[in-house]
């Protein structure tokens, strides 16, 4: 099965139009914009830029779809998840395939991706039928208290151009399984991904207007009218922590339920008692997965004083060997970053540390090739103040820093505002605990360099976010509690 990508085909199969309340239809004033692959900047093609109409049509359609969706029987809204979660499987050659066009990430990181972006449906298919109350009686024994957990209504779903299936299959699953219905507005970097995902929920039953798909250049316009449109009831973002503090502002206007999945800065911390064939094996993945674009990506390594030099060498030469080029090529290992704007901001981040005085073992040049290339880099003897180290890099550049005590590796890791995932490499489980304890994130990954699980509560403390996607918790992000105080 599977539609080939070539461009004529790219077109039938993901129609570059907005879907609301079921059809594909163009802007109402007609706007468009051009989607490019980052690895040669060339066209893949166009689509309809949603206005302020556009969107308030899709509210509408949203609006009307909600008190039947939400009727449905919760094994009916499990089976459509559950057929596009087969869907998505079928498909997947075809929807990787279209992510390394229009996000440059290699091969094997978009079918990971979209492998990882089907769980979703499958785990919500699965959660469908688990939005539990539950009944007691009150403490002073008169009453019953009875709590029922209803769909919290219209939700407006924004994305990011990182995952960009994923990310939509994180948000739409769990509010299809609860009972919403959603206006999602991918991003403009990768909007294509996202009207494939649409295309796959129609085929797999989900009926008009419960899923509206509104790719826009006008993000701010769009999303703005959207969240002060009273029939909305929900906005979940992903995305960087500055657009969500916009998008905080403009929910509290109509004191719309939010859930924020923002930035990340996470320390990577390696112990000298740990593995360090594992510790550089999960350092790879957690710097390198998606060419370092990625949330969760390793931003600081901090690594204890007696191990920092064969540490920094061994991921120097694993950095060093990897092949960049074109996410098409399946021998790639590194694909060009989004657009030209984030290769000029890695760049000036790792001319800035050199200044602080860090020393670049492997990169830290642009490739001159055509292209949003920038080299694996491995910077050392990072000053802990360095400015790079309170930025998500977003790119595959890893800077080292060394520490004595552990205490100092807690107070450098939790030396940030940001609060989303940590990594700690330790062969003493205490000491792994104890840290995992008292490091401000909401996730750690213990001798792992992978975190993300369709089955995991996903999401970050501090100004990394509110809220939770995946697991029992993502589903909750969806429903709020009915209280009834009942006699009898
Ligand atoms: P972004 O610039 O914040 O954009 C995210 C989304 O918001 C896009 O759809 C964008 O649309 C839209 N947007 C931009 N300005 C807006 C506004 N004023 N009002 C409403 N919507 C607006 O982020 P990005 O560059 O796409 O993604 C990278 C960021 O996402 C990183 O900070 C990364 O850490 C974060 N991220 C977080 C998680 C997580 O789970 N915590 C996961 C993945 C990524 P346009 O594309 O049209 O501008
Ligand atoms: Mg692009």
């Amino acid at each position: 099965m599977g539609r080939p990508t070539n461009d004529m085909q790219l077109n039938a199969a993901t129609p570059g139009n907005l879907l609301i309340d079921g059809h594909w239809q163009p802007a109402s004033d007609g706007a468009r914009f051009d989607v490019t692959d980052p690895a040669n900047g060339e066209v893949i093609t166009n689509v309809a830029s949603a206005s302020v109409d556009d969107g308030l049509a899709a509210v509408e359609a949203a609006h009307r779809a909600f008190r039947p969706w939400s009727a449905t029987p919760p094994r009916v809204r499990g089976e459509v998840l559950r057929g596009a979660y087969e869907l998505m499987v079928e498909r997947g050659e075809e929807i990787a395939e279209l992510i390394v066009r229009e996000n440059g990430k290699t091969l094997a990181d978009a079918r990971g991706e979209t492998a990882y972006a089907a769980e979703f449906f499958r785990w919500y298919a699965e959660e469908a039928v688990r939005a539990l109350g539950s009944v007691v009686t009150a403490p002073a024994g008169g009453n019953k208290i009875i709590v029922q957990q209803q769909p919290v209504g219209v939700a407006v779903l924004v994305t990011p151009w990182n995952f960009p299936a994923a990310m939509a299959t994180r948000k739409i699953g769990p509010a299809l399984a609860a009972g919403c219905s959603v206006v999602l507005k991918p991003a403009s970097d990768a909007p294509l991904t996202s009207l494939l995902i649409a295309d796959v929920l129609e085929e797999a039953g989900a009926p008009p207007g419960v899923v509206n798909v509104l790719p826009s250049r006008r993000s701010g316009a769009v999303v703005g009218a959207m969240v002060h449109d009273p029939r909305v009831r929900k906005l979940s973002f992903t995305g960087s922590t500055q657009v969500g503090r916009i998008l905080l502002h403009e929910a509290a206007d109509s004191v719309v339920n939010v859930s924020m999945e923002l930035g990340g800065n996470a320390p990577f911390v390696v112990f000298d008692d740990a593995d360090l064939d594992a510790a550089v094996d999960g350092a790879m993945v957690a710097k390198m997965r998606n060419g370092g674009e990625a949330c969760t990506a390793a931003n600081r390594f901090y690594v204890q004083n007696t191990v920092a030099e064969d540490f920094s060498q061994r991921l120097t030469e694993r950095m060093a060997a990897l092949r960049v080029g074109s996410g098409m090529d399946p021998e790639v290992e590194l694909g060009p970053l989004i657009n030209e704007e984030a290769v000029l901001e890695v760049d000036r981040l790792v001319q800035m540390a050199l200044t602080d005085g860090a020393t670049v073992t492997t990169g830290g040049e642009r490739l001159d090739d055509e292209g949003c290339f920038y080299p694996p880099t491995v910077l050392t003897d990072v000053p802990a103040d360095s400015e790079i180290l309170d930025h998500e890099i977003f790119g595959p550049v890893a800077p080292i820093v060394s520490f004595d005590t552990e205490a100092e590796a807690i107070d450098l890791a939790n030396g940030t505002e940001y609060g989303l995932v940590a990594y700690v490499y330790t062969s003493d489980l205490a000491r792994g605990l104890r840290v995992s304890e008292r490091i401000e994130a909401g996730m750690v990954g213990l001798n792992r360099g992978l975190v993300s699980d369709p089955a995991a509560p996903f999401g970050g403390v501090k100004q990394s976010g509110i809220g939770r996607e995946g697991g029992h918790e993502g589903l909750l992000e969806y429903l709020e509690s009915k209280y009834i105080a009942a006699d009898w």
